[in-house]
């Protein structure tokens, strides 16, 4: 009997994940890049000058640490991952910064006044960790297996998510860094999606950490490519598929795409009902992204910024909530968030040596085509004065051109669709199985299903298990680990 193939759309995280288990499983699995490099939002490349590696989308890797589709992968033991001491910082105007250290009782000590507010809003937390982390990286439709987590991480989200948000705190440190957490969405705040996600992303702070891989987030990539081809599967960059009829032959197809390519690649096969749906689906707000080469250290005016590989800048809560509701308006901020990573200050093969490579992109209108380098500059100026005379080179894309790079950013919006409370339940559309369409053999894999965006692979994973199960009849899951073993 002919093996059982299936071909998967797309080489981002999850479509590698998605592969690899296929792979393991013993179906016979092809991914097809439209790119020339693998790796979708998680590549790295020499964008500036030789020697001078920057990471292309993801920088920073919580979700990778707090994914169980990684820990039965066993990344930790395939890539080095660097877990600086300080998860993240955030520069404050006048006074020192604000810093989310890994250890929480150090972070309760630092904050001063709201100190011991954050500990008892994070604690809780904290001490679920994993519990916290397989809520929020489930798809929602789901009965909670841990209640009492649940409904802790509930009241806080709704705490921190409504009217209520500043009751709890008397200085501005604590709340600015909820708040850069919080903006990873890009939505305006408060609500409970920005809140949610800040307390998801600030808990894998005080447990995983924010760690950094050696060489790039294409470390990440490089694995799950090298376990693919190690269990027979295979990779065609430079492969742009633009209907489902190219792959016809196969058993199952995985798309890691966004719904209105889905939509693109499988017009003629997809009822009219769920196509609506797809169509219906909304994408966020962009991202406008900057990347340098410097001669030295950024010269943060907190010298305790100066080792912290990820940072938000932006100030005072109610300033970043003012940036985030300036783009949700359809405009541009003179003020905006600015995501900052500085890699090379934990990992000395980024840049040459004494050199650095630096990591930003900014919050923008969907769809806008105006280069940020300018006002990134000033917003890293304004911490950390004498920046502007360390740039060797940089290189901007603009929120379309994140698009070009890869159509699954629709816009710029680089969680490939709105955070909207709709849009967690309902990702792509409100079923129990999401991955799967009503297409015989046709699934979706990418961040458009649950649990969204981030590089965690567990939305290759679902859609895989939903295959395996549906077009081959396997209910159990292949081991994953370097040493086989069942899962
Ligand atoms: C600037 C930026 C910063 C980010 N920062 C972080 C971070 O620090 N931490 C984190 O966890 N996440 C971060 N993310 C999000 C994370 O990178 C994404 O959520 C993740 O990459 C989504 O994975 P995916 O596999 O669903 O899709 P993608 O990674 O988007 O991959 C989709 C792939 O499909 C390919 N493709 C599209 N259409 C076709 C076609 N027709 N034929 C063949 N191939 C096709 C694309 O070229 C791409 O390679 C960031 C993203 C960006 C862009």
């Amino acid at each position: 009997m002919a093996s059982p193939t299936a071909a998967v759309v797309g080489s981002g995280p999850n479509g590698l994940a998605a592969a690899v288990l296929l792979a393991r499983a013993g179906v016979a699995t092809t991914v097809y890049e439209r790119a020339s490099t693998i790796g979708g939002g998680a590549r790295t490349a020499e964008l500036t000058l030789p020697g001078f590696h920057h990471d292309m989308g993801s920088a920073v890797h919580p979700l990778a640490v707090a994914s169980g589709f990684f820990r039965r992968f066993e990344l930790h033991k395939r890539i080095e991952l660097v877990t600086p001491e300080i998860s993240y910082g955030h520069p404050l105007d006048g006074r020192p910064a604000a810093i989310a250290y890994r250890d929480l009782d150090r972070t309760v000590e630092h904050l001063g006044i709201d100190g011991e507010a954050w500990g008892a809003l994070m604690r809780p937390l904290v001490d679920r960790a994993h519990e916290v982390a397989q809520f929020t990286l489930s798809p929602l439709l789901r009965v909670p297996a841990h209640p009492v987590t649940t409904a802790l991480f509930g009241l806080r989200a709704l705490e921190q998510g409504g009217p209520a948000w500043n009751l709890r705190w008397r200085d501005e440190a604590a709340p600015a860094l909820l708040a850069g957490s919080a903006a990873h969405t890009v939505r305006p705040m408060p609500s409970l999606v920005t809140s949610g996600a800040g307390l998801a992303l600030a808990t894998t702070g005080h447990a995983g950490g924010w760690p950094i891989p050696v060489g790039g987030s294409q470390a990440i990539i490089d694995a799950l490519a090298a376990d693919l081809l190690a269990h027979g599967g295979t990779i065609e960059t430079d492969t742009e598929i633009d209907s489902l009829a190219e792959l016809r032959r196969m058993d199952a197809v995985l798309l890691d795409l966004a719904p209105r390519d889905v939509v693109r690649l499988a017009a003629a096969d997809l009822p009219n009902g769920y196509r609506r749906r797809l169509l219906n689906y909304r994408h966020g707000d962009g991202v406008a992204k900057v990347d340098f080469a410097l001669s030295g250290p950024v010269p943060w005016s907190d010298p305790a910024l100066r080792r912290t590989p990820t940072l938000h800048l932006g100030g005072t809560r109610d300033r970043i909530a003012a940036a985030e509701a300036t783009v949700a308006r359809g405009e541009h901020s003179d003020d905006p968030f600015v995501l900052v990573s500085q890699p090379s200050v934990v990992d000395s093969t980024r840049a040459p040596a004494g050199q650095h490579v630096l990591w930003t992109y900014t919050h923008v209108p969907g769809g806008s085509t105006l280069d940020q380098t300018e006002v990134i500059i000033r917003q890293i100026e304004r911490w950390a004065p004498g920046f502007r005379d360390l740039i060797l080179a940089s290189t901007s894309a603009t929120a379309m051109q994140m698009q070009q790079q890869n159509p699954n950013y629709v816009g710029g919006d680089i969680a490939t669709g709105a955070a909207t409370m709709r849009q967690l339940i309902a990702r792509p559309t409100l079923a129990f199985d999401p991955w799967r369409t009503p297409v015989p053999g046709l699934y979706i894999c990418s961040s458009a299903t649950p649990p969204g965006p981030g590089v965690h692979g567990l939305a290759g994973a679902y859609a895989a298990r939903s295959a395996l199960r549906h077009e081959f009849g396997m209910t159990t899951l292949p081991a994953l680990g370097l040493i086989e073993r069942p899962a």
